[in-house]
């Protein structure tokens, strides 16, 4: 059994219940679905919103985001610390770009010199470093400096 959003040629919409796709496809073509507000023979599905796929327990990504008022101390002092932690990863760790989650594995299997890196990864990849037994640190994203903008 398969429910159909459907619409007519005056915008009417209602469900259809069919055995099938075909089912439905059958009826449309024979003019037996009729709309049950006008008779509209003029039918057809209703085009859902593009269903995301998405693997069944991920979530959209959302950044974690604080603001407050930039004159505000507190506000500050996280912008300056978040400039800091940049820079001081900037400094101590190599940039291996997206080879991280490669990079990080070889590290952890002794496969090549140990040290320190950074790059980027996606959740997958986390995910798996995290079951080999790599352990990772997400960054806070780079304090925007608006001056710097502009
Ligand atoms: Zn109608």
């Amino acid at each position: 059994m398969v429910i159909y959003d459907l619409i007519c040629d005056s915008s009417h919409t209602f469900e259809g219940w069919f055995k099938d796709a075909s089912d439905f496809e059958s009826q449309q073509s024979s003019s037996m679905i009729l709309c049950p507000f006008c008779d509209s023979e003029l039918v057809t599905k209703k085009l859902a919103a593009p269903k995301l796929s998405r693997k069944s327990n991920s979530v959209p990504q959302q950044q974690q985001v604080a603001t407050g008022d930039r004159t505000a101390e507190a506000f500050a002092q996280l912008q300056d610390m978040l400039g800091r932690v940049h820079t001081f990863i900037e400094k101590n760790f190599e940039d291996v770009g997206n080879r991280f989650a490669e990079e990080a594995l070889s590290i952890h299997r002794g496969e090549r010199e140990d040290e320190n890196i950074r790059g980027t990864a996606s959740v997958e990849e986390l995910k798996q470093l995290a079951e080999e037994g790599v352990t990772s640190m997400t960054l806070p994203p780079k304090p925007i400096n608006k001056k710097k903008l502009n």
